[in-house]
């Protein structure tokens, strides 16, 4: 190679890597004069993914009354993992994680894309731990069975970030704070989970049997109504510690939460909460007697 072509192709090399660069720069959101909001939502049982109900038509509601994301960001209660990963593939896949639902369910495809470089400025904005860039979830049914319905052309790019189930509340609590911007970058954040989930005491009043109404049987033992009261005043009074500890909340905490793979999502909401967002509360309902699917809209 003559040294001129050496050095052509070199700075070829140069410019291109800058260009790359560049380009993937602007790929990046732009920051907007206003914030989204951060939603929690209770998405108890899958078939609100096909159902047509209170529950169901609300979240298609929220979706049309927000403003339109450049991206959804979802924490769901159903991917637990070993460190903290973020979707990073351009096609996430339609996961069908549940067993002895009706076929119509498993059929259900959310054709949504992902965002490789919203993936990559998470994983920058998050400084206390080294996110994982993964390429083999998808989306799970915590994530598409409530995004299906508030956007249901799958046309806005959809990216899960995973619970490290090995790390204590505030881990979670602290982890989403460091996400604040992308509230300002036009991204919805939701939290996928239930704040009472308790699905061993699943129970149902007389002649409201499960087989004809599904999970959907308003009903709630009194430890769960207790719980729902208490959870929405301290989101309320912006009162986090309470909701951090929330294992020395008492009996009724215990019986809510035996595990917190579906409270843990809500941690992930009240990090994003600012001091001057308004609070709204919906799909305010005990049902199954051992789940809430109250929800919460922060901002
Ligand atoms: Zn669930």
């Amino acid at each position: 190679m003559q040294r001129r072509d050496f050095i052509t192709s070199i700075l070829g090399i140069c410019t291109m890597s800058t260009h790359n660069t560049l380009v993937s720069l602007a790929d990046t959101l732009p920051l907007l004069d206003y914030k989204m909001p951060v939603l929690f939502i209770g998405h108890g049982s899958p078939m609100n993914a096909i159902e047509d109900n209170e529950f169901s038509k609300r979240w298609q509601k929220m979706g049309a009354e927000i403003p339109q994301p450049k991206a959804v960001l979802c924490v769901s209660a159903h991917w637990l993992t070993r460190g903290t990963h973020i979707t990073a593939m351009a096609n996430p896949k339609t996961i069908h994680d549940f067993g002895g639902f009706p076929q119509a369910l498993f059929d259900v495809q959310y054709p949504a894309k992902g965002s490789p470089q919203l993936a990559q400025e998470a994983k920058i904005l998050i400084k206390s731990t080294e996110v994982g860039l993964d390429h083999d979830w998808g989306l799970d049914h915590g994530t598409w069975s409530v995004i299906r319905r508030m956007y249901p052309n799958a046309d806005i790019p959809v990216l899960q970030l995973s619970i490290d189930y090995y790390k204590p509340p505030q881990y979670h609590y602290d982890l989403a704070k460091e996400l604040a911007e992308l509230r300002q970058k036009g991204v919805l954040i939701i939290g996928s989970g239930n704040m009472v989930h308790n699905l061993r005491m699943v129970g149902f009043p007389p002649g409201q049997e499960r087989s004809r109404m599904g999970f959907n049987v308003e009903y709630g033992y009194d430890w769960a109504l207790e719980m729902n009261v208490l959870f929405k005043k301290h989101i309320q009074d912006h009162n986090h510690r309470p909701l951090v500890d929330y294992k020395s909340l008492g009996n009724a905490a215990t019986l809510a939460i035996p595990t917190p793979d579906h409270y843990y999502p809500l941690l992930y909401t009240l990090g994003l909460q600012d001091k001057e967002d308004n609070i709204a509360f919906f799909n305010d309902k005990a049902v199954a007697g051992s789940l809430t699917m109250t929800s919460v809209k922060i901002g």
